[in-house]
């Protein structure tokens, strides 16, 4: 028995595919999803725990692929230094699932960890080291 954390990253048009279904009925593999951020006719994401035989895995794996869908591993977490961040808002547009977003009327960032998917995105565009991965 093997299992892994991925990050699945469903491009726009195709996230009504039943990826979790087909790897369940399909791959008899155990699927848990973690975190979702889904909507239709848009891109969305999925952390997903998937554990069964490994090379019912590396098929699985083989299937999101062939249906258009990317990964990732997830084996980080993601920390936002609340005391570093000075609001230049630069993260915010790059983030996939609103888990870095701004309160208005304040006009403050705010970082929501149950949305966070790891993708590490907004780690490039902050040049203040507000955003770190913790491993
Ligand atoms: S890019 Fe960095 S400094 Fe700017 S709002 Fe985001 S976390 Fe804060
Ligand atoms: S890693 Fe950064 S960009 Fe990706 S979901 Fe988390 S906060 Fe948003």
């Amino acid at each position: 028995m093997a299992s892994e954390k991925l990050v699945l990253n469903f491009p726009r048009g195709i996230v009504r595919e039943p990826v979790v279904y087909r790897l369940v009925k399909d791959y008899d593999l155990r699927v848990n999803i973690m975190r979702a951020s889904i909507s239709p006719d848009e891109a969305g994401h999925m952390v997903v725990e998937i554990s069964g035989d490994k090379r019912k895995l590396e098929a699985g794996r083989k299937y999101i692929e062939s249906v258009g869908v990317t990964w990732q591993p997830l084996s980080k977490d993601v920390h936002w230094r609340q005391d570093r961040c000075v609001h230049c808002t630069a993260c915010v547009s790059v983030c996939p699932t609103s888990a870095l977003s701004v309160k208005r009327p304040e006009m403050v960032v705010q970082f929501d960890e149950d949305k966070c998917i790891g993708c590490e995105l907004c780690i490039p565009v902050c040049g203040y080291a507000a955003v770190e991965i913790q491993f």
